[in-house]
């Protein structure tokens, strides 16, 4: 059988007290750190909870015994008595990832160990197809469910991803009407029948950086998604910074062109309105109908309306130059955004990533080598201009962290030191 039968029981003793309360709290966080750190000897998990090694071996015990860790054997490490080491049963549970765009719809399903259990999901249908996106969406998740023959219960939780203006404080999106003003979360937990996790989606994205890609080694990554628009994630300190209500990173918003077009939120010349997808696009067009030779009219057999962002950047890898041109030109302006960023946060790193990163070089070299007419030498010397390598999985990657902080860390960290005698 898959997974784990006590899964309910586990979080019913989550509101337990006293004693019961403090193993609870001890297993969290035992779950934790074999999640953010791998396998570790009853020894090592002794000194990282400052705990004894009777505690922890029962413990250990227990969470054997209920089908959440295993023993992984003898430790190969090198030098004096090799310890036996423990981790996590990767099919203990599943976490369920969704990853919501205006236009499409990411879906996966992962074990404990990260690892996605059959193929990405793929719907065409996003957060703009107001009135089918929610049923559409339960529809696939039993199906993913279905093909794996897993139970609802084995479902530790879902980590869903959303774009636009989401209140952290009230769990409310501004930005979508479709969720009528409810709390995001409630919806999803009646539609889906199980505990769902919300996170801002440019904030996933980081945290898929941070966790199994290039922001990894820093303390300090600034991670911009540029798509259909353009959005800006901090790490700071090592922590995802979020703000009062979560609205920090609108930096698609920052005014680029004073006498510039209207953008979408209200205000004028906003950077989305020459750096985003969105704008490269509508370029594009204009170019091509004004007559511009490219190989975009080809891949798009002479139809303007199906140029999309993935078209221009297909066609700037195969080198087209009105494509390249166009990249260029967004390149300047998002120079100019960074710039202001590196003089702010004097970050290890800033990351472009979103659909934009499919165009690699094509992006990078433009926008390094304009930022430094705009950027105070040192500071631009301390910052790494790097293109992120997950792609389109940086999303849904980011919501498997999600999931599991909130299962196994939170609780506890009202609780810092659990120590059980
Ligand atoms: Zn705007």
């Amino acid at each position: 059988m898959k997974g784990v039968n006590n899964l309910k029981k586990f979080f019913l003793e989550e509101r337990s007290t006293g004693v019961h309360l403090k193993k609870q709290l001890l297993k969290n966080q035992l779950m934790w750190i074999f999640y953010k750190e791998g396998n570790k000897s009853i020894s090592e998990l002794c000194s990282l909870t400052n705990n004894s090694i009777p505690t922890i071996t029962n413990i250990i015990i227990e969470l054997t015994n209920e089908g959440w860790v295993l023993n992984y054997g003898i430790s190969n490490s090198t030098g004096g008595r090799k310890p036996t080491i423990f981790g996590l049963n990767p099919n203990a549970a599943y976490i369920l990832g969704i990853d919501l765009s205006r236009r499409y719809t990411n879906i996966g399903l992962f074990d404990l160990h990260n690892n996605m259990i059959g193929e990405m999901m793929q719907l065409s249908e996003g957060l703009s197809n107001s009135d089918t996106i929610l049923p559409t969406i339960k529809e696939a998740v039993d199906k993913i469910l279905n093909i794996h023959q897993l139970d609802r219960d084995v479902v530790l939780g879902s980590g869903v991803a959303i774009p636009g203006i989401f209140n952290i404080r009230d769990g409310v999106s501004y930005s979508y009407p479709i969720f009528g003003g409810s709390p995001v979360k409630q919806t999803f937990e009646e539609l889906l029948n199980m505990n769902v996790y919300i996170e801002h989606d440019t904030r996933t994205m980081a945290l898929g950086e941070q966790w199994f890609g290039l922001a990894g080694d820093y303390d300090n990554a600034l991670f911009i998604n540029i798509g259909s628009g353009i959005g800006l994630s901090m790490i700071l300190n090592g922590e995802l910074y979020k703000g009062r209500s979560g609205y920090s990173g609108e930096f698609g918003h920052i005014q680029m062109v004073p006498e510039g077009d209207l953008c979408y939120c209200g205000r004028i010349g906003c950077l989305e309105t020459v750096a985003s997808g969105t704008a490269i696009v509508h370029r594009a067009k204009e170019m091509i109908l004004k007559g511009k030779n490219s190989i975009i009219s080809r891949i798009t057999h002479n139809n303007p309306e199906a140029i999309n962002l993935k078209t221009v950047i297909s066609a700037a890898n195969s080198g087209d130059l009105l494509s390249i041109e166009l990249l260029e030109e967004a390149a300047e302006f998002l120079a100019k955004g960074v710039s202001t960023l590196i003089h702010l946060f004097n970050p290890d790193a800033v990351i472009i990533g979103g659909e934009m990163a499919e165009a690699g070089n094509l992006i990078k070299d433009p926008v390094k080598q304009k930022i430094g007419k705009y950027t105070i030498l040192q500071l631009k010397q301390d910052s790494q201009i790097l293109v992120s390598g997950l792609h389109e999985r940086a999303g849904i990657l980011g919501t498997l962290p999600v999931v599991m902080s909130n299962t196994f860390y939170q609780l506890n960290n009202q609780n810092e030191h659990i120590k059980i005698n």
